[in-house]
């Protein structure tokens, strides 16, 4: 399984600028989601949530939020809806986890 640092993954998708830690949950496996923020204002992800799941080993797996760097942003996508589909991709691969 391809992985990164965490530090880096901590880091806006969209400006490489570290986020700020809004809050962490344990998941599915012992892993843990971190729930960072974009800080900065000149960001087109100013104030928007990403991810960041650390395995119990300390890894941080490739995920979705990693990818979407490649992804232009979505006209008309709301910080709220952003916010509802982050939560289904979560709920999704925690479901993913136990099913294995
Ligand atoms: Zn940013």
């Amino acid at each position: 399984m391809a992985t990164v640092e965490f530090e880096e993954a901590r880091r806006c998708p969209r400006c490489d600028n570290p986020g700020e830690q809004k809050s962490v949950r344990p998941a599915a496996d012992r892993s843990k989601l971190y729930i960072f923020t974009c800080q900065n204002g000149a960001c087109v992800w100013f104030e928007t949530d990403w991810v960041v799941q650390k395995l119990e080993d300390g890894t941080v797996p490739v995920r979705e939020a990693s990818r979407q760097k490649t992804f232009p942003q979505v006209p008309g996508m709301t910080q709220e809806k952003a916010q509802r589909q982050l939560e289904e991709t979560i709920k999704d691969e925690e479901r993913g986890l136990r099913g294995r």
